[in-house]
């Protein structure tokens, strides 16, 4: 891929408005490529599966919203709600 090309040559673009923390390190994607980026001590640096996904990292916000979703879903119908008017 040509941007992939670009970003071994010049660096990838970090996406400063998807930046996450998976509960041990900063992330985010570049935003030329696409390639998932972790923050290390010594800067951003492409992810690396075989030596980063070891850990239970937790996936972007906008990916564990979903299964959130499909877990808890809107309270079942009969529910009782608290009445504003009291009884
Ligand atoms: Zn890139």
């Amino acid at each position: 891929m040509l941007k992939r090309i670009i970003c071994s040559l010049s660096g990838h673009v970090i996406n400063r408005h998807r930046v996450w923390n998976d509960g041990y390190d900063y992330r985010t994607s570049c935003d030329r490529c696409g390639t998932p980026m972790l923050r290390d001590v010594d800067g951003w640096r492409p992810f690396d599966e075989a030596r980063d996904n070891d850990l239970p990292r937790k996936p972007h916000p906008s990916e564990q919203a979903e299964t959130e979703d499909s877990q808890g879903g809107p309270p079942m119908p009969g529910t009782p709600l608290p009445s504003p008017y009291g009884n």
